[in-house]
C-alpha cells in the first residue's frame, strides 16, 4: 500500500510524544529527528524536509505549545498542518476557458499514464458536467499510443481526432483544433508524445504544440512510484512549458510517497488530481489535507 513505511515511522515517531505527559524541548528535538530520517526514506525532497523540519520545530517549540495543555496532541496537528501545506493547502480544480473549448494539453514521460488520464478526465466531465471532450492524439511516435486512445474513446464514447503516425504533431494539433471547433466540443484533451526521458527534441515539440494549441491547462503526468525521478521530470517539464498542474499516477501502488510530498513544493504547481487504479473511474481530485491525514494513519 502507498505511504505504508512512511505512514508506520511517523506513527512511531509521534507516538514516542503522546506517551509523555510532559513534553521537553529535547523530545521535541528527537522526535523531530525521527520524522526527519522517515521522511528521507521515503524519498522526499532533501529540501523540502529541511523546510518542514524546520516550519514544525519553530512552531512547536514555543513555551504556549510545550508548556501547554496536551503537547504531544498539538505537535501532531501541527505535523498534520505543515504536511498539508507542503502539498498545496486546498485543492485546486481544472482551469477553466471564458469560451469553449477548453484545451487540456497533457504532457509526461512514456508510461507515466498519460494517455489513460486523458480518459479518466474526459469521461469524469462528460459524467459530472455533461460535457463534450474530444481528443486529439498526437503521440506518433508509440505507434500504439493512437490505438490506445481510439479505443479508450470508444469505451467512454468520446470521439478521437487522429491522422496516424506520419503527420507531425504540429499539423495534426492544428487540424484537430478545427474539428474540435466544427464539432463544437468544450474541452479538447491533447495526448501530446512522450519519452522515456527528458530530450531537447520532445521538448521543442512541445513547446510548438503549446504555441499553436494555446492550452488552458498543461497537466504533467507523473508516475508516483518513481518518487525523486518524478520531481526532477517535473522539474525539466516546469522549466520548458510552465505547467498549471500535475496528475500524479499509480498511487495505489505502493509508492513510498516521496513524489506526493516534494512536487507541489519543489515546482510551485498544484497537485490536481491523482490516479488510483487502471479503470477509466480510478481518478480523484487531490485534496493535500485528506492526503496528510491518510499519510498520517
Ligand atoms: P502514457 O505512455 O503516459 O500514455 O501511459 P499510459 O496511459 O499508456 O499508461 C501506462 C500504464 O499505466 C497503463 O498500463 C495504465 O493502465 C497504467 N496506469 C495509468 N494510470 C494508472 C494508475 O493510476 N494506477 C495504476 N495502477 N495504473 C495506471
Amino acid at each position: 500500500m502507498a505511504f505504508e513505511g512512511l505512514t508506520e515511522r511517523l506513527q512511531n515517531a509521534l507516538s514516542g510524544l503522546r506517551r509523555k505527559g510532559k513534553v521537553t524541548d529535547a523530545d521535541l528535538r528527537e522526535t523531530m529527528r525521527e520524522i526527519r530520517v522517515a521522511l528521507l526514506e521515503a524519498d522526499v525532497n532533501f529540501n523540502v524536509v529541511k523546510d518542514f523540519v524546520r516550519n514544525v520545530r519553530e512552531r512547536a517549540a514555543g513555551a504556549k505549545v510545550l508548556d501547554g495543555l496536551n503537547p504531544a496532541q498539538q505537535i501532531v496537528s501541527i505535523v498534520n498542518e505543515e504536511l498539508t501545506a507542503m502539498m498545496g493547502e486546498s485543492d485546486v480544480p481544472l482551469n477553466k476557458s471564458p469560451k469553449i473549448p477548453t484545451v487540456i494539453m497533457m504532457v509526461g514521460l512514456q508510461g507515466a499514464g498519460k494517455t489513460t488520464t486523458a480518459g479518466k478526465l474526459a469521461l469524469k466531465l462528460k459524467n459530472e458536467q455533461n460535457a463534450r471532450p474530444l481528443m486529439i492524439a498526437a503521440d506518433v511516435y508509440r505507434p500504439a499510443a493512437i490505438d490506445q486512445l481510439k479505443t479508450l474513446g470508444e469505451q467512454i464514447d468520446v470521439p478521437v481526432f487522429e491522422m496516424g503516425t506520419d503527420v507531425n504533431p504540429r499539423e495534426i494539433v492544428r487540424q484537430g483544433m478545427a474539428k474540435a471547433a466544427e464539432l463544437k466540443a468544450d474541452y479538447v484533451f491533447i495526448d501530446a508524445a512522450g519519452r522515456l526521458q527528458i530530450d531537447e527534441a520532445l521538448m521543442q515539440e512541445l513547446v510548438d504544440v503549446k504555441e499553436i494549441a494555446q492550452p488552458d491547462e498543461i497537466l504533467l503526468v507523473v508516475d508516483a512510484m518513481t518518487g525523486q525521478n518524478a520531481v526532477e521530470t517535473a522539474e525539466g517539464f516546469n522549466g520548458r512549458l510552465d505547467i498549471t498542474g500535475v496528475v500524479l499516477t499509480k498511487l495505489d501502488g505502493d509508492t513510498r510517497g516521496g513524489a506526493a510530498l516534494s512536487i507541489r513544493a519543489v515546482t510551485g504547481k498544484p497537485i490536481k488530481f491523482v490516479g488510483q487504479g487502471e479503470k477509466m473511474t480510478d481518478l480523484d481530485i487531490f485534496y493535500p489535507d485528506r492526503m496528510a491525514s491518510r499519510i498520517l494513519g
